[in-house]
């Protein structure tokens, strides 16, 4: 049964929806469609918080949208055939209502429960069904300022907590992301997750194998990167979740000097939420420095145990760990190169002779690099006198920044013994 919450028992106005939301609403309705605004925007705006994005929900199906907005409009997905309606660069997506899968020819199962196929079109009440949790089943309807409720997400949004719709293992095991999806909304939004919501994520962390590969990094992406890095990590790690994650990061941190490392995952996650809600720049490339470091000093040591020269012991040991970690996730090549840049570029502050600190500071890993370096001295593992060096001599003056070089001196080239070459024209 629908319930029915009108404008003056909740305080979402069309003044807080962007006009490409509406202007699309408004269209779909013009043709005919039932049309409504749905998910996070409708929670984040009945909480109180700015929305990430406006998803659209239509009874239109693809095909009508595209003829709805001609050539501004794209559909995309096999799994879920969606429409994007452009503006410019920008674009909002639109779905079609669709039903809760079942076993017939476009919504299937594999034998694990896993939804392999999505594409069959329902009503606006079995599109709520479909959705994860009840607060993510609300639908905003622009022509009566309504909030259109099927599954008692109004109840769970006053109650501040995360229920799945259905039956939750069930519900785990038809895409385990959802998993995760629990875990960031409830550090995103304070929310707690209702019990029978919460108990079989426990055991069930298993089945984020099967997830693909892609779409496990980009889930990654949303846990550490929402500025609730830190109580999602440690909500993870409750939930027994962060190991199908970061195995090897679990690994290190269970082993017996593990606290250590913890302090500095930590701090780390710390020092990234604060720079996300302060609105800085992150890249994923850090947080991968951070949590496989402790795995690659390990690997470091060994190879450069086995006689190998420092910067070949380190492109080894870079290569050991990604190749262990993306058996969990894919990173993308970009982020991993400069993962590794950033490993790479550590020894060169112990360089402060002119010729190398004056040339590192042009390097365009130089900022990564030396927020890392910070990092780890920051958590003890470095004098603090190192970083506090490097802060102070980037923003000097470059006579300044000359004058202070001066007094360093270059590492001794080891000589190459010239070897004497035979002289052909002596016949001594
Ligand atoms: P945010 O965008 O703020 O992270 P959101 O709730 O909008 O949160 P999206 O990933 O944008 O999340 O998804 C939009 C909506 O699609 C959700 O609110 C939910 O209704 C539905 N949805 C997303 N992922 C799933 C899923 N794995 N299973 C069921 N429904 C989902
Ligand atoms: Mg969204």
């Amino acid at each position: 049964m629908v319930e029915r919450h009108s404008p003056d028992t909740h305080h979402i106005t069309n003044n807080d929806i962007c006009h490409k939301a509406k202007k699309i609403l408004r269209g779909l309705e013009k043709a005919d469609h039932e049309a409504y605004l749905v998910g996070g925007a409708v929670r984040d705006l009945l909480l109180d918080k700015k929305p990430k994005d406006f998803d659209i929900a239509t009874s239109a199906h693809p095909e009508e949208v595209k003829q709805t907005f001609g050539s501004s409009c794209r559909l995309i997905g096999r799994r879920f055939r969606l429409a994007h309606v452009h503006f410019g660069r920008e674009y909002l997506e639109v779905a079609t209502f669709r039903a809760p899968h079942d076993d017939d020819e476009s919504g299937k199962t594999s034998n694990d429960g896993r939804i392999i196929h999505d594409n069959v079109y329902g009503t606006l009440e079995e599109d709520a069904e479909r959705r994860d949790f009840t607060i993510n089943a609300l639908f905003y309807d622009l022509k009566t300022g309504d909030v259109l409720d099927h599954v008692n997400g109004m109840d769970d949004i006053e109650a501040c907590q995360l229920r799945l719709i259905g039956d939750p293992e069930t519900r785990y095991r038809e895409d385990p992301v959802r998993m995760l999806r629990a875990i960031r909304f409830a550090c995103k939004l304070g929310f707690s997750i209702h019990s029978e919501s919460e108990t079989p994520i426990y055991s069930l962390g298993h089945l984020l194998k099967d997830i693909a590969p892609a779409r496990l990094f980009d889930e990654t992406l949303k846990l550490f990167h929402g500025g609730q890095a830190l109580e999602t990590f440690r909500a993870l790690r409750k939930y027994n979740l962060f190991q199908y994650l970061f195995p090897l990061t679990e690994h290190s941190l269970l082993l017996e000097d593990g606290t250590e490392f913890l302090d500095f995952v930590e701090l780390a996650l710390n020092n990234t939420d604060k720079r996300i809600n302060s609105g800085k720049s992150t890249t994923p490339a850090f947080l991968f420095a951070v949590m496989l470091w402790d795995d690659l000093t390990s690997h470091f040591q060994y190879h450069l145990e086995e006689g190998q020269p420092a910067y070949q012991a380190m492109h080894k040991a870079a290569s050991d760990v990604f190749s262990e970690q993306v058996r969990a996730m894919s990173v993308p090549k970009r982020f991993s190169s400069m993962t590794r840049e950033i490993w790479s570029l550590q020894d060169r502050f112990n360089r402060r002779d002119c010729r190398s600190s004056l040339s590192f500071l042009e390097h365009r890993r130089f900022r990564a690099a030396y927020d890392f370096f910070c990092l780890r001295a920051n958590a003890g593992h470095l004098p603090q006198e190192a970083c506090d060096w490097w802060t102070t001599f980037q923003f000097l003056s470059l006579e300044e920044q000359e004058e202070i070089c001066q007094t360093y001196s270059s590492p001794k080239k080891k000589r190459r013994r010239r070897r004497k070459k035979p002289n052909q024209n002596t016949h001594d």
